[in-house]
């Protein structure tokens, strides 16, 4: 079994369901409304647990009932939560309409996220038992940057997903593997448009890069390579909350199991296809044996 560590955000997801998201000053009658443990580090986690890894996350949850439930849930997918910190007041919220479309729009409030500044030396030795470390840009930038580093020196795989979008130190930069940016973030990160151009232009950063898109799958990029582009199977669209995450957990895993590339991306790409079909954003992560089963 391959070993993960996720140093990243836990939110509870408040989600609408709506016809079509409201513009400014407009008010749209919902179908449905939910609360769903989320946050982009704790869905990697439990993306990376359910396609069959050993994982534990550091972070942080709040004193309110939504942080009780959230590590409640991180605990029953069989995340590691010894190191979660529950930090006084408000855990991470985000604010989600999902639109008919199966297309989102998401407003994330830190809390608790937000106390997470820096590793105690039990986050460090926790962190070199990995095989990979996982990292998304939730937390305060500097902890993320010091994982990174700590992950580096202790000779752990780094995977980045550069979201929410915003410019990068240096340091970072220097001590990630394997960037995972989505279209936009890409795009944000280099000011380049085309995925192609964008990809060349990050491996002047990092030696390695996914850029996934959407229903079109993903471009695969690394120093001294050919980039290549693994299509996604094309299946109907109900929420493509968490793609991304259910995406980056799933490929973490097939890496860490020393699988080949090629065949690491298309498997992470069968694990998103099925998590899109589903609403929800960890709710709606694959098990392992269903994406074994639906790869084929
Ligand atoms: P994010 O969720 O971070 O915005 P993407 O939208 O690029 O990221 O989706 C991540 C991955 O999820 C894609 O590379 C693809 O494999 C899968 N995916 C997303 N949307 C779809 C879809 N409509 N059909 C099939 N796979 C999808």
């Amino acid at each position: 079994m391959t070993s993960i560590v996720v140093l990243g955000s836990t939110n509870m997801d408040l989600v609408a369901f709506v016809p079509r998201a409201p513009g400014r000053g407009e008010t749209v009658t919902g179908r449905e409304f939910r609360t769903i443990p989320g946050g982009k580090g704790a869905n990697q986690a439990v993306a990376a647990a359910r396609a069959g890894a050993e994982v534990a996350m550091i972070g942080a949850v709040g004193t309110d009932d939504f942080g009780v439930r959230l590590r409640a849930a991180l605990d029953g997918a069989g995340v590691d939560t010894d190191l979660l910190r529950t930090a006084e007041g408000a855990s991470g919220t985000a604010h989600i309409v999902v639109d008919d479309e199966g297309g989102n729009a998401i407003v994330v409030v830190p809390g608790a996220n937000g106390t997470v500044t820096s590793l105690t030396h039990g986050d460090e030795a926790l962190i070199g038992t990995a095989d990979t470390l996982l990292l998304q840009l939730e937390i305060p930038l500097p902890v993320v940057t010091a994982g990174a580093v700590t992950a580096r020196r202790l000779g752990v795989r780094t995977v980045l997903t550069p979201a929410p979008a915003r410019p990068l130190p240096a340091e970072l930069l220097a001590a990630t593997d394997l960037l995972v940016p989505n279209e936009h973030e890409a795009t944000a990160l280099t000011g380049i448009a085309d995925p192609y151009e964008a990809a060349a232009a990050l491996l002047r950063d990092v030696p390695e890069v996914v850029i996934t898109l959407g229903a079109a799958g993903c471009l695969h990029a690394a120093r001294g390579g050919e980039p290549f582009t693994v299509p996604a199977p094309r299946v109907r669209t109900v929420d493509t909350t968490a793609a991304g995450d259910t995406f980056a957990g799933a490929l973490a895993v097939a890496l860490g199991e020393g699988r080949p590339v090629r065949e690491a991306l298309a498997w992470a790409s069968t694990a998103a296809a099925l998590s899109v079909q589903r609403e929800g954003a960890s709710s709606s992560m694959p098990y392992r044996s269903e994406i074994d089963a639906a790869h084929g």
